[in-house]
């Protein structure tokens, strides 16, 4: 039975700009995503069975269903059903080295993983356009999980733009492993809170009358200029998620006093990311937050941006 070995990079945000509201609930978005080289292992094996076999290392994790990954392949099934069924089911194993509801995109990019793995499995020889438009029918996510990199996403995370790739930079993630944040919650409460900085047009799309932030930052993509990227990091959610995790707060705090290039949450959060020039800075600055915080449900990864989405470690 062939099988391949695939990792999924996770993301973070160096930009999460909510621009406006949407009738269909909706918020259109403004987003900078870029690819890390911390990622999950995903192998996936065709089985003589019509199925989906999924299992995960991580308990938090469901294995049936409701599992992106799981859904993924449901698609797939869907979609080619007369290639499922001369191919039969999937067998998908999933390692997480990605920290679980984090705004990380460890889910979208577990599915996008296993949307490669079948096309490669099935030879169907679907494009990385085609897939990415699979890949919009799971989650807004899903689609950047599949070619990586730096990119910007607009509409409601769906529209894509690849950007200059950066690959010069250290991270260093950091998350309480006991705090995890609802990204609907975010949403609806930014909502809630900040309607009246939005106005309405004939359609009924609201848009921000306030400053919008992407374009420093796209600048300063543009120019690779690393410092500058530091300072134009934004996310709207940090608005509603620190006042109400003040233990996030803290952290991002203790972030900010060290010398590193910016620090922001990342997605939805809890996940608190720091920018550094270098590994040696990244693990000075891990080592310092470590130290002033002590809390043991306080968890550190040291990575470094990558211009990766998906990629194929080996096939059998
Ligand atoms: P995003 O940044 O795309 O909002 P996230 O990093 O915040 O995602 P995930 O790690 O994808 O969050 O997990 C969110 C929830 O989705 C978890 O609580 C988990 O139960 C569920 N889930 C479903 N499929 C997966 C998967 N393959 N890996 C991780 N979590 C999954």
């Amino acid at each position: 039975m062939q099988s391949y070995s695939l990792l999924a990079p996770a993301k973070i945000n160096l930009l999460l700009e909510i621009i406006g509201d949407r009738p269909d609930g909706f918020h259109e978005l403004v987003m900078v995503l870029q690819s890390v080289e911390l990622a999950d292992r995903i192998d996936i094996q065709a089985s003589d069975t019509q199925e989906i076999y999924l299992k995960c290392d991580h308990p938090e994790v469901p294995e049936d269903e409701t599992n992106l990954a799981y859904r993924a392949a449901k698609l797939m099934f869907d979609t080619f059903p007369e290639v499922h069924a001369n191919y039969g089911g999937v067998t998908i194993k999933i390692k997480k080295n990605i920290p679980v509801a984090a705004g990380l995109a460890g889910g979208s990019g577990n599915a996008a993983a296993v949307l490669v793995g079948i096309n490669l499995i099935w030879k169907l020889g679907l494009t990385q356009p085609e897939l990415q438009d699979l890949a919009a029918k799971l989650g807004s996510d899903i689609p950047f999980c599949v070619s990586g990199g730096t990119a910007i996403a607009t509409g409601r995370g769906e529209k894509l733009a690849s950007l200059k790739n950066l690959t010069d930079m250290w991270v260093v993630l950091a998350k309480y492993d006991n705090i995890s944040v609802s990204t609907p919650w975010a949403y609806q409460t930014y909502r809630q809170e900040y309607n009246d900085s939005y106005i309405s047009d004939a359609e009924g799309v609201k848009s921000r009358t306030a400053k919008v932030h992407s374009s420093p930052l796209l600048k300063a993509i543009a120019h690779k200029d690393s410092a500058e990227i530091g300072k134009q990091i934004y996310n709207d959610l940090e608005k509603v998620v620190l006042p109400q995790y003040p233990q996030v707060a803290a952290l991002k705090a203790a972030f900010a006093a060290q010398d590193i290039l910016g620090t922001m949450m990342s997605g939805s959060g809890p996940t608190v990311f720091a920018l550094c020039e270098s590994e040696s800075k990244a693990i000075a600055s891990e080592q310092q937050v470590r130290s002033q915080i002590r809390d043991p449900h306080l968890k550190f990864w040291i990575t470094k941006l990558s211009s990766k989405g998906i990629q194929v470690l080996s096939s059998n």
